[in-house]
């Protein structure tokens, strides 16, 4: 039955034979005479059709197999090549498994050992072609012995492609797919890429190429699970949990994700995974300006998410790191207007919140507790929030803490060509001080009151509006007594009354103080605890009641760095200081307190010195 059915199939194949010869022209022997006696040629076509595709082969094909194995056209391994990949290989919808056991028993003549059998199975599943299997089975003993015994050439797989070159570099292109893009290559990709990295695409610039690509953006990964997209590509590996908590922070600090691939590829693993897989790490390359300067960036995004309630976008971010490095002192502007902003303020229900804010994000901690007492007292009886902010602003500390995000907070103010200091004596006193203030306040001038201590608590709001418009409160003794009658204590006593009582009531304890009269001797100097402000020009508004002379005395005489003392008791005087406020700015001076007529003429006041004008 054996030999009926053999003969039967080579009498068909003889036939088949004939027809071959004309497909190959120039064939012109027909093999079927040495058919009948030992043919090893004959015998490994036939072996090697019934392993691979479980059939006796047919006329024609055994014709073209025949003689190309013969010719040396193509070897053993190269038909096994032809055949895996014929659409009746196909056909059979093997799996992976059982087609490396097909081809084992084909090639080795036995099962793949399991080891083997993984190995391949992995590298399938990692975008590498059957033809990886065959390769390397092609140079095993076993083979090379199954085709020597049939004395064919085994032959080797030369053109393999670029996926079955390097099994690591291929199985890289796949978890960089999958981890990148979501999904797995497709075979033309696995090739590309592999080409790719095989001549010299470095990872991380090409990694943060796909960050910014728009396939990337629309997986909507979240910041964790890119991180982790991030760490499996470049380490190898999953990230670390604080690893992970420390690059959720930067990102929320504002750096971006460029900056956290930065991280990762400064770990050690980095280099050691690329070199593992035979691919050039390269560098990320920082081009963002949020990421030039994390301490800075830090400040910004804490600022910005503090006082408006959302965190800055990333372009918003780049512009402020941007124009604060080309001009940190706009910087200071740009802060003063964020914290003092009515809806970014509305933002805070109590001033305790506020306030914490504030020294938070201009300290970077909590100052003294003193200093915290000082502002709530202020808040609490009525000084703006806007008016704190200027004193907590003029605190070295802040500048301190700006220096290290590398901000210069020292702006160079313009120093007025002239100016000139008002000055207001034994008020408050409602129907006066808020006329003067009426007066100043559209031109933003400023003047100093040096109040009686005891009648601060009857015009609370006369002293907390100077406040607010940055007008300056001067001490001029707790009941208006003449300093130079009293002991050393007495002299103190009437000052510190004075100025526990302003300080009670705006949290800003007077810093200069006017003895009544202008009367002062070394007791009074020694005792006074602040410099002694007196005047250079004396407007005699409470001898004469006249406006006309206060006007007159005032703008006939004044020069720059004057201290012009008048009274803010007397009705004539308001009216007085309606005319020369204008008249004043009319002629070019700029209106002051006594701490800014200092700080621009650059003159550090000693306490207990008398001063009568400051010219510097
Ligand atoms: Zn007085």
């Amino acid at each position: 039955m054996k030999a009926l059915a053999k003969t039967a199939g080579f009498v068909f194949r003889s036939i088949g034979m004939i027809l071959t010869i004309a497909v190959f022209a120039g064939t012109c022997l027909v093999p079927s005479k040495s058919r009948a006696k030992e043919d090893l040629t004959a015998d490994f076509i036939d072996y090697t059709y019934k392993s691979i595709l479980n059939k006796e082969v047919d006329g024609e094909r055994f014709g073209f197999w025949y003689w190309n194995l013969k010719d040396g056209n193509t070897t053993a391994v190269g038909m096994i090549d032809m055949l895996t990949q014929s659409y009746e290989f196909y056909q059979k919808e093997y799996t992976h498994e059982q087609t490396i056991d097909v081809l084992s028993q084909m090639m080795t003549g036995k099962p793949a050992d399991e080891s083997v059998r993984q190995k391949y199975l992995y590298y399938l599943d990692s975008g590498i072609s059957m033809r990886r299997y065959l390769a390397d089975t092609a140079e095993t003993p076993e083979f090379k012995e199954i085709c020597a015994k049939y004395q064919i050439t085994p032959g080797t797989i030369t053109d393999l492609e670029s996926r079955d070159k390097n099994p690591e570099m291929t199985n890289f292109v796949k978890v960089l797919f999958e981890e990148m893009y979501g999904r797995t290559p497709v075979k033309e990709e696995y090739n590309l890429w592999c080409s790719y990295f095989a001549a010299g695409k470095a990872l991380a610039p090409t990694l943060m190429d796909i960050l910014k690509s728009s396939d990337f953006a629309e997986r909507g990964l979240s910041d964790e699970a890119t991180i982790d997209a991030l760490s499996s590509c470049m380490l190898g590996r999953s990230c670390d949990p604080s690893e992970k908590e420390n690059y959720l922070g930067l990102l929320d600090s504002g750096m971006s994700m460029t900056y956290v691939a930065f991280g990762i590829a400064s770990d050690p693993d980095f280099i050691s995974n690329c070199s593992g897989i035979g691919i050039v790490p390269g560098t990320v390359t920082l081009t963002e300006a949020r990421d030039m300067n994390p301490e800075l960036t830090f400040f910004l995004t804490r600022l910005y998410t503090r006082f408006t309630g959302i965190r800055p976008s990333a372009d918003d971010l780049n512009s402020y790191v941007s124009s604060t490095l080309e001009d940190s002192g706009k910087t200071k502007d740009a802060i003063v207007e964020m914290l003092s902003d009515p809806e970014n303020m509305a933002l805070f229900a109590t001033d305790d919140e506020y306030l914490s804010a504030v020294f938070e994000v201009c300290y970077g901690q909590s100052p003294a507790q003193e200093k915290i007492e000082a502002y709530k007292i202020g808040l609490k009886n009525g000084v703006s929030r806007q008016r704190v902010l200027e004193s907590i602003l003029k605190d070295p500390a802040f500048d301190a803490k700006m220096s290290e995000y590398g901000i210069d907070t020292h702006v160079e103010k313009t120093v007025p060509e002239k100016i000139v200091a008002l000055t207001f004596d034994d008020g408050p006193y409602t129907d006066v001080t808020m006329r003067i203030l009426d007066a100043l306040e559209p031109y933003g001038a400023h003047a100093t009151f040096f109040v009686v201590g005891n009648r601060v608590n009857n015009y609370k709001d006369c002293v907390v509006r100077a406040v607010n418009m940055g007008c300056q409160i001067g001490d001029h003794t707790w009941n208006h007594t003449t300093l130079t009658r009293l002991s050393a204590d007495g002299v103190s006593t009437q000052i510190n009354d004075c100025a526990d009582t302003v300080y009670n009531l705006t949290g800003i304890r007077p810093a200069v103080m006017r003895p009544v009269g202008g009367s002062y001797n070394s007791t009074v100097s020694a005792n006074a605890g602040m410099p002694m402000i007196i005047w250079s020009i004396d407007t005699n508004d409470w001898k004469y009641r006249d406006s006309n002379h206060v006007i007159n005395e005032v703008l006939n005489n004044v020069r720059d760095g004057d201290i012009v003392l008048m009274h803010d008791i007397y009705e004539t005087t308001a009216t007085a200081v309606e005319t020369i406020v204008p008249a004043l700015i009319d002629a070019g001076f700029t209106l002051v307190t006594i701490d800014e007529l200092a700080e621009y003429k650059n003159v550090q006041m000693e306490n207990g010195k008398a001063y009568f004008s400051i010219r510097g």
